[in-house]
């Protein structure tokens, strides 16, 4: 039998060194077997040590490349990441809404881990409450989670709290991403069903750009594909721990993550 490939699409950043925005996601769901495509929300300047630019896309430019994607493709799912401006955030809301796109995974990117701000402030407050309520699941990293609510997130306890109250500003579900926890890779699910951790072991590495990118991502394939959201996140979670730990040591900063660990060609190989 045909194989059914899924279609998922990246609404998002470019980051030209590969590491993070929509080059991360695409390979992300190459890796689980989905057919990516994409649109650019902003051209970024950056490589593995820091970002030096950004140059958002006008909403005009967001809906162009959306519009002939979504008319010629049934879409599985849709991976939202980097959105930094009002009118962006406006035209993806009203495509999402329209087109009742399915297993929306919203990833709020706010700030690179070098410092540099990807959105602008009054857009974070509008994204919330534009995107939040169309969101199958939210995906904020400690810091994020912060920016969104104004609450202070340190510890386990606290990530529950935060997460029940993005619940209260109409989130579906939100997963509460742990990687800034000292010892493991705690996450927290926070949702209709109630509370859920997701412990994986912490890798350590340096090589560290575009993890959550590259979770969001995953998550948006495997949902697409029919998990259910737990084994969604367990899976995802999987995934990330072998790119990871395999991660290329590339460039002079936080390195990328080996994308293709789970393709034949590339768990981790040296051939000489
Ligand atoms: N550039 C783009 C386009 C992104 O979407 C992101 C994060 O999601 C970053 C940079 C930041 O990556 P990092 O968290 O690895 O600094």
């Amino acid at each position: 039998m045909q194989y059914k490939m899924r279609v998922v699409i990246s609404i998002a950043g470019f980051d030209p060194s590969g590491g993070a925005g929509i080059l991360a996601d695409i390979k992300t769901f190459e890796a689980f077997g989905c057919f990516g495509t994409a649109a650019i929300t902003s051209l970024t300047s950056q490589n593995t040590v820091g970002v030096y630019g950004a140059y958002h896309q006008p909403p005009e430019i967001v809906r162009a490349q959306i519009e002939p994607i979504l008319a010629d493709f049934d879409i599985a799912a849709v991976k939202i990441g980097m959105l930094p401006t009002r009118e962006a955030i406006e035209v993806v809301a009203e495509i999402i809404e329209r087109k009742r796109l399915p297993n929306v995974v919203l990833d709020p990117v706010i700030r690179s881990t070098s410092g540099y701000d990807l959105i602008d402030d009054a857009a974070a407050g509008f994204l919330a409450a534009r995107l939040l309520p169309l969101a199958d699941i939210v995906t904020p990293n400690m810091v994020e989670a912060e920016r969104l609510t104004g609450l202070t997130v340190t510890d386990l306890d606290q990530m529950k709290q935060v997460g029940l109250r993005l619940r209260e500003m109409s989130a579906r579900a939100v997963l509460i991403k742990g990687g800034h926890l000292k010892d493991e890779a705690t996450d927290v699910l926070v949702d209709g069903f109630g509370v859920r951790l997701f412990s994986a072991p912490r890798v350590a590495t340096g090589n560290t750009h575009g993890t959550g990118c590259t979770l969001s991502s995953a998550i948006a394939a495997l949902l697409a594909r029919g998990y259910e959201l737990d084994a969604a996140i367990s899976r995802a979670k999987e995934y990330l721990g072998a790119a990871l730990s395999t991660a290329p040591a590339i460039g002079h900063g936080a390195g990328p993550l080996n994308h293709g660990v789970w393709s034949e060609e590339c768990r981790g190989r040296n051939d000489g």
